[in-house]
């Protein structure tokens, strides 16, 4: 009786869920699963390219195209930037848009198998799975595009093609470019290891050129002739180290030592870092990027060297919206959990014994909507700075096992294969289908819009970067 009983439960059960979708989600999901073979191309691509900061010419290009391809107007090199572009489709209100990013990491070059093995020795990989976040957006805007091309709905969809998230934070000169001005509500996602309506917000950060400049001499024949470049950032570091014990827990201080001299029989006569601070509010992490800054004058005292600060750019955190996370949560429990078939399984568990985790294999359930924690733990994006400007709704999708390391070889691996297709298909098909509930129901966009200027306050945004062009020629 049990064997029997089981089967018919689960049998209701989706169809209940099937029921409660309307028919214009149901063509969401319709005319993604009708694009899908091309976005995993595209998607696929993309990884194979690797391409990174403001060096994305065909990764860009091929998002852009496809769009083009289907009917979107394409304004490509905004902002100062050849791989940034903006697709739109429709016209009138509500203007919805959704950020893609295609943007690698340097060095993490990786095959599509559970083991690490690099496709090209020292190559850019996709650690972050940008090659499935562009194309899984990008699928969402077609599908929400063909939904006003039926005439079944109205409004305007707006892809964001938004360059260099990992290194210089392309979207801040996008927002700087007022390209969100007549947005009314935006949308991203991000690959992830779970599943779940993103109701957390990221660190601030600002990042830092620290140079010093001393005089050359030998290190051992005429050293009181030198002023060492070397020893002010060693004493940089190590007032930046015991500063450590006196910040927040909330704050965290990096620095990459870029250029520490050349030889040993040298007093170095040049050094330079980069510098990064971040906080979970950027209240609290401008005061230590200012203490941060004044440490370069005294270390360049005690050496008796010049110093130079330079920024190179800074971030937000991100400005969360719970009416909007609502919507997408619906829109994921609607969906229900990606499947994976014994293989995925078996691939995400041998990338969880090889990284030294517990072997759980894949995480897709549908949790409920999370409390917003006041202080979040993890990265910083630049969608923070587009979150700012305009509501955004953000979402995270399975597209790596449980707990694997980010920023490295695994993930890769898993965006190259169909445990990373399968999430940004699913991603496509639940942003697509808020893109349907913001477009049909003008309370919904009230809501998402009342509660952004109650977080946003008399706040006013401010980009943290250089007054000019973005730092192309300087990558
Ligand atoms: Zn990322």
């Amino acid at each position: 009786m049990k064997k029997i009983v089981l089967p018919l439960l689960l049998l209701t059960a989706s169809l209940v869920s099937a029921q409660k979708m309307s028919s214009n989600k149901k063509a969401i999901v319709d005319a993604v699963e009708k694009h899908k073979a091309e976005l995993v191309r595209i998607s696929d691509s993309i990884w194979g390219l690797a391409e990174t900061a403001f060096e994305e010419d065909q990764s860009s290009k091929l998002l852009a195209d496809y769009a083009e391809k289907n009917g979107f107007t394409v304004e490509r090199g905004v902002a100062g930037m050849p791989t940034a572009f903006v697709a739109t489709y429709g016209s009138g209100s509500p203007v919805i848009g959704v950020l893609g990013e295609f943007d690698a990491l340097p060095g993490i070059s990786q095959k599509a198998q559970p083991t690490k093995e690099p496709l090209n020795e020292g190559a850019a990989g996709h650690g972050c799975g940008h090659n499935l976040f562009g194309a899984g957006s990008l699928g969402a805007a077609i599908a929400a595009k063909e939904l006003i091309e039926a005439g079944k709905l109205s409004g305007t969809v707006k892809f964001f093609g938004t360059p260099s998230e990992e290194k210089f934070f392309g979207k801040i000169w996008m927002v700087r470019e007022g390209l969100w001005d007549d947005v009314d509500v935006n949308l991203s996602w991000h690959p992830g290891a779970n599943t779940e309506a993103d109701v957390q917000s990221s660190l601030a950060l600002v990042d830092f050129k620290v140079e010093f400049f001393g005089q050359a001499a030998h290190a051992s024949a005429d050293p009181w002739n030198g002023r060492s470049a070397s020893d002010a950032l060693e004493l940089y570091t190590t007032g930046i180290n015991y500063y450590r014990e006196h910040i927040k827990p909330t704050v965290r201080i990096h620095y990459h030592i870029q250029d520490g001299g050349q030889v040993v029989n040298v007093v170095p006569d040049y050094s330079k870092l980069w510098v990064r601070v971040r906080d979970t509010k950027r209240s609290g992490m401008m005061p230590v990027y200012e203490q941060v800054r004044k440490m370069a004058e005294g270390a360049a005292i005690m050496a008796n060297v010049d110093y130079k600060i330079s920024l190179i750019s800074g971030i937000y955190e991100v400005l969360v919206n719970r009416a909007g996370g609502e919507a997408m949560q619906k829109n994921l429990e609607l969906l229900g959990p990606i499947k994976y078939t014994e293989e995925e399984e078996a691939f995400g568990k041998k990338i969880q014994e090889v990284t030294g985790k517990p072997q759980l294999g894949m995480d897709s359930e549908i949790k409920p909507l999370l409390e917003t924690k006041e202080h979040p733990g993890g990265g910083s994006t630049d969608v923070g700075d587009v979150s700012w400007n305009v509501p955004n709704i953000n979402l995270s999708v399975t597209t790596a096992p449980k707990d694997t390391p980010w920023h490295s070889w695994a993930v890769v691996a898993c965006g190259g294969m169909s445990i990373g297709h399968k999430g940004m298909v699913y991603a496509a098909k639940a942003m697509g289908m808020t893109m349907v509930d913001l477009l049909e129901n003008p309370k919904l966009v009230e809501a998402v819009k009342k509660e952004y200027k109650e977080r946003k306050g008399d706040e006013v945004y401010e980009a943290i970067v250089p007054d000019g062009p973005p730092p192309i020629d300087t990558k």
